[in-house]
């Protein structure tokens, strides 16, 4: 992940150039996948990875930390309806 220097990032993947950008990033966990949708990441014009910002980071790993209890095997969710999981 990084989390920093958002203009003239670089992948750390591949050097491709970065680009601000909506992304869906699918997080996969031995029991289940949670996928999560209107991602605001960096996405890489040459190999297509996103990397999301430290805020962003934060965010989506409290909403798998309470949907990984919900036990299903996949759950989608759209990143602007993560305040409105109940904790
Ligand atoms: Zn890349």
């Amino acid at each position: 992940m990084i989390g920093k220097q958002e203009s003239n990032a670089r992948c750390p993947s591949c050097g491709g150039r970065l680009r601000e950008d909506i992304a869906t990033i699918p997080y996969i966990f031995p029991n289940t996948v949670i996928v999560v949708k209107h991602v605001p990441a960096h996405v890489c014009a040459n190999c297509q990875e996103s990397y999301t910002s430290g805020s962003v980071t934060d965010r989506i790993t409290a909403l798998l930390h309470r949907l990984k209890d919900l036990r299903t095997e996949v759950s989608i969710v759209a990143y602007e309806e993560l305040e409105r999981i109940p904790a």
